[in-house]
Parts: C-alpha cells; structure tokens; sequence
C-alpha cells in the first residue's frame, strides 16, 4: 500500500471505530504490517494507507537505541515478545509527565522534530484477534502508540509541537503540503 503524505484530506478524518475482526479488516492488518515494514517506519495507522479507521499497528525493534518498557497485568513483559502490536479503537491514559523526545512520521518524510509526550501510559484496546487488551508501556513504545493514537483521531505530530519548533519547520511543511495537493491533483 501507498502511504499518503501531509495535505491529503483523510489524514485529518477521525477514524470509525472497529466492531469486530472481520476477514476485511484482517487483510487491512496484514497489508498495513508489510507497508510499515517496506517504509521502515515504526507504527503506521490506517489514515495513512487512506482508511479512516481506529487501526494502527506498531513494531519498535527497529530501533535499538531509544528503550521502551511493557507491562501487562502488573508484570514486566519483553517488548520484542508483543511485536508486531495491533491497535483497534485505543484509548490512552497519560500516567507519567511529559517528556521531549525526537519525532519523525511516515507522512512527512525527512521532518523531523521534538514533540511533548507522557513518559508512561496506560492504553486499553482491542487486539488482532478481537480481543481486550490493557497494558501499560513507557519509552520509545509509549511515545510511538500516542503518535498512532493521535493520528486515529486526525491528529498530527505537528499539532503537538512547541510553537517555536514548528515555526522552524513550517517552510518545509507548506512545501511537502504544496507538493502532496499538486500530486493528488494530477493522480
Ligand atoms: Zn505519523
């Protein structure tokens, strides 16, 4: 599947929420978890493959450098043991305070910058197979699902930034978005 960049109007679109697996949705699943893997992104939701839906799906092992921690029922659990996750209808519960960390998005490609987020979250949700999940993560993983989360809302990364920060970048955003209205146009 192709990801759809800044200026496409779906990735503003709240996404329906899911009521059950359906062998529609298990295919949109597994056509999602190889588009992240050929993009070598790290979470990816379906507004980005141009489905406004409470899906996304996420796989932090890429990345050696920045840790996550999981917990499930109260238990430390093994990060790598939970990837590839699946995410449908997520709600998020800041638990930690909020800490600055780098940033990047599969639809904004080479823009990156530092975002505020909770350090530690609680997140409820349905899994793959349609079942209730509830866990509690940190690090790497927490920041990447509240950035997945947020786009299942039509929220972007760039609607958390400081001010001053997306100042910075705003040349590059009206360019991508110039860029994506003409490409859109002419497809
Ligand atoms: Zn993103």
């Amino acid at each position: 599947m192709m990801v759809v960049k800044f200026g496409t109007p779906v990735l503003r679109q709240k996404g329906a929420r899911i009521g059950a697996v359906t062998p529609a949705i298990k295919q949109l699943i597994a056509d999602m978890i190889e588009t992240m893997y050929a993009y070598k992104g790290i979470g990816l939701a379906a507004q980005q493959v141009g489905v406004a839906a409470q899906l996304t799906v996420l796989d932090v092992r890429g990345i050696t450098d920045r840790p996550s921690s999981l917990e499930m029922e109260g238990k430390a659990v093994e990060v790598d043991d939970f990837m590839p996750m699946v995410l449908l209808n997520p709600q998020i519960t800041p638990l930690g305070s909020p800490t600055l960390g780098p940033e990047g998005c599969l639809s904004f490609p080479e823009i990156y910058a530092d975002v505020e987020r909770p350090e530690l979250i609680e997140v409820r949700a349905m899994d793959g197979n349609g079942e209730n999940i509830q866990f509690r993560c940190g690090g790497l993983l927490a920041r990447a699902i509240q950035h997945e989360a947020d786009h299942l809302n039509g929220i972007l990364f760039i609607d958390r930034m400081a001010r001053e920060i997306k100042e910075e970048i705003r040349p590059e955003l009206d360019a991508l978005q110039e860029e994506t209205k003409r490409a859109n146009q002419e497809a």
